[in-house]
């Protein structure tokens, strides 16, 4: 038997859902645009490569995450698993370097293999701000400076706590990356499978490894911030002088890490405690080197990426959505007045519905239902008189009001 439900991972997103989750991204929209961010739009879909060369053969989303298939001409095609990769693809394809400052803000749907759980979806949906063309710190602080402020609006400040860490630039990491591979050599009995391969490859992955064995020596490994040279130090010293400065809290995370060549600097997230393990919302990062190595000109580049389900998941108050009035005509011969004054006060902005069947109680119930705040009475009494009857369905008081002039009895309805 065909079965009718859902590809395991997914889900149909209704009504009340959609509610909160258009309050997730309209809120993170509306902030992002303050910030002088607009809204581009890429395909849902790229070419593999597109991913393997931005997040590197030997991340996780690669080697185990991604929905990849031959398409009928035989090209290797994947679902998009994040932004970021297709934003440097369009920043890069497009031409779009006389564009700096580039600052865009997307959402949309993306697209996981993962064992699903609360907060972890197979396809799940995410906002993203991204800034191309800002060396300096002041562009990490503003990304920063945005998601704290949708957690803020979306009231889940309480909720979340902000851990930030420094990659430094690239002779700080090749330096440490030296001092990693020296300690983890040691251990290389103890060391997981992939993390032996991430060893050769790219030992700061390591650091990301979710293997309890990794982890335990992950724990004793020399840290990063020992490793900084000057440059590297001030950068991160001016970004959380901005923080400060915002009163933006955040807590210094030594071993928060993102294991590829091209970020650098900044890297942070945004955590929570409420959704069990599924801990982060919000997590980004500084990539100066990735538009190059992707094969455009150079160029800076850092944004994060939220999690729409998880908050979503963590809100409170959902906005209800608008009351309604209800338009009732009684009897046939009401019908096309009814039809004109519910077109009428459409137009006018009124959120209308009109009771299409049954009799007057029945329409009643109906208006009842979907809490309409008032019902319009079309009868023949009143279509004689070019009148309706408005009921205040909270008091049940009723009041005539001219048609002509309906919109002005209403105002306090819409
Ligand atoms: P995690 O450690 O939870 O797997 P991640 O590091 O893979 O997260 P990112 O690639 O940084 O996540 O994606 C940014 C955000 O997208 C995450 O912080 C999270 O809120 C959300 N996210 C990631 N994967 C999923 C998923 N499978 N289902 C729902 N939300 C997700
Ligand atoms: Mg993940």
């Amino acid at each position: 038997m065909f079965k009718l439900q859902t590809v395991r991972g997914t889900h149909d997103i209704l009504p009340h859902e959609s509610r909160r989750h258009r309050l997730v991204t309209e809120t993170a929209f509306e902030f992002a645009r303050r910030y002088g961010y607009d809204e581009i739009s890429t395909p849902i879909f790229e070419m593999t490569e597109v991913f393997i060369r931005t997040l590197g053969e030997t991340s996780d989303i690669v080697t185990k995450e991604m929905y990849t298939f031959d398409d009928r001409s035989g090209d290797s095609i994947t679902l998009r698993p994040e932004f970021t990769a297709g934003v440097a693809r369009a920043f890069i394809s497009g031409g779009l370097a006389h564009c700096l400052p580039l600052k865009v803000f997307c959402r949309g749907p993306m697209f996981r293999y993962e064992r699903p759980q609360k907060g972890r979806l197979r396809q799940f949906h995410q906002i993203d701000v991204e800034i191309l063309g800002v060396a300096e710190p002041l562009a990490d602080i503003e990304i920063i400076a945005i998601g704290s402020d949708i957690l803020d609006a979306l009231g889940l400040s309480e909720k979340v706590t902000l851990e930030i860490n420094t990659l430094g630039d690239g002779k700080s990491r090749a330096n440490y990356r030296a001092k990693l591979v020296e300690y983890f050599n040691d251990y290389r009995d103890k060391l997981s499978d992939d993390s032996l391969v991430r060893l050769e490859r790219n030992p700061l992955r390591i650091l990301d490894s979710k293997d309890k064995g990794d982890r335990d020596l992950v724990a004793e490994a020399p840290l990063l911030s020992d490793s900084l040279n000057m440059r590297s130090q001030e950068f991160f010293g001016a970004v959380t002088a901005g923080l400060d400065a915002l009163s933006i809290d955040y807590t210094l995370s030594p071993r928060l890490v993102r294991g590829l060549d091209y970020y650098c600097h900044v890297a942070f997230e945004f955590l929570t405690e409420t959704l069990g393990s599924q801990g982060a919302v919000i997590a980004g990062g500084r990539y100066d080197s990735l538009i190059e190595t992707m094969g455009g000109p150079p160029t800076p580049g850092t944004g994060w990426a939220a999690g729409v389900e998880r908050l979503a998941m963590m809100v409170n108050d959902v906005p209800v959505p608008v009351r309604p009035v209800c338009v009732v005509p009684i009897g046939d011969a009401a019908g096309d007045e009814a039809l004109r004054v519910t077109h009428r006060l459409r137009r006018c902005g009124f959120t209308v519905e009109l009771g299409y069947s049954g009799n007057v109680k029945k329409r009643l119930n109906r208006a009842n239902k979907i809490n309409a705040s008032a019902a319009i009475f079309l009868g023949e009494d009143e279509l004689a008189k070019g009148v309706a009857t408005i009921r205040d369905m909270g008091s049940g008081e009723q009041t005539e009001a001219p048609l002509a002039s309906l919109e002005e009895h209403l105002t306090r309805y819409r």
